[in-house]
């Protein structure tokens, strides 16, 4: 049997419980055998300041990830020189796992923008997709018809999960506001952002 491996990309500024909870979710019921977490470095499609440095985005990811036996962290990404393509990291990871199974994991507002990702239809050829349900961003079926083919189509999967309306825009305006974030964090994410002062000074929201 080839293992069934789950990615979940994502610039993790920081990484919350509506990523852990999805992720987990979607291990379980698409059975797959481990989660990959791959914070991005540089995310071509979204403009505008990050606002924690890729190492800290790295280490707060592989504290939230420290508790799940079937979560880990990688820093291909990371170590990437430009601009980093998920098309060339599924590549790359194809390379490194051998003849695994890869399943890509978005939210339904990720999955909708991937037509303006980089080579979206190579992107969908390369790996299956996992769209969790997201509230309040339902899945555009009529835009994804519009652009890609009922064969590239068929590497989509959606998949119901619990509907969590937690973003880390949320996370950072709440410590900008001097609010608290408990429980919206695992707490060792929640006592690192507090030990290096994590957004508190960031206002160039988008
Ligand atoms: P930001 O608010 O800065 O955009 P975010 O919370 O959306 O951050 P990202 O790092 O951009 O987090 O998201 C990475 C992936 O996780 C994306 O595919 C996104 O759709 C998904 N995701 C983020 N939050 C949730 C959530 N609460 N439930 C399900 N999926 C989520
Ligand atoms: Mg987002």
């Amino acid at each position: 049997m080839k293992r069934r491996i789950g990615i979940m990309g994502g610039t993790f500024d920081p990484i919350h419980m509506g990523h852990l909870i999805t992720a987990e979710m979607v291990r379980a019921d698409a059975h797959l055998d481990e989660i990959l977490f791959i914070p991005s470095a540089r995310p071509p499609h979204k403009d505008g300041a990050r606002a924690a440095s890729a190492e800290d985005r790295l280490i707060m990811t592989e504290y939230a990830v420290a508790e799940n036996p079937y979560f880990s962290v990688s820093d291909v990404e990371l170590r990437r020189d430009g601009p980093s393509y998920t098309v060339d990291t599924i590549a790359q990871l194809r390379a490194d796992l051998g003849d695994a199974e890869l399943f890509f994991i978005t939210g339904a507002d990720a999955m909708n923008d991937l037509y303006l990702w980089h080579e979206p239809e190579q992107l969908l050829r390369s790996c299956r997709f996992i769209v969790a349900t997201r509230q309040g961003v339902p899945l555009d079926e009529v835009l994804i018809a519009e652009k890609f083919t009922v064969e590239d189509r068929s590497h989509i999967e959606v998949l119901p999960t619990p509907h969590l309306e937690i973003s880390s825009t949320v996370i950072r305006a709440r410590i900008r506001a001097g609010l608290s974030i408990r429980h919206l964090v695992p707490r060792v994410v929640e006592e690192y952002i507090e030990k290096r002062g994590l957004y508190r000074e960031y206002d160039k929201e988008l």
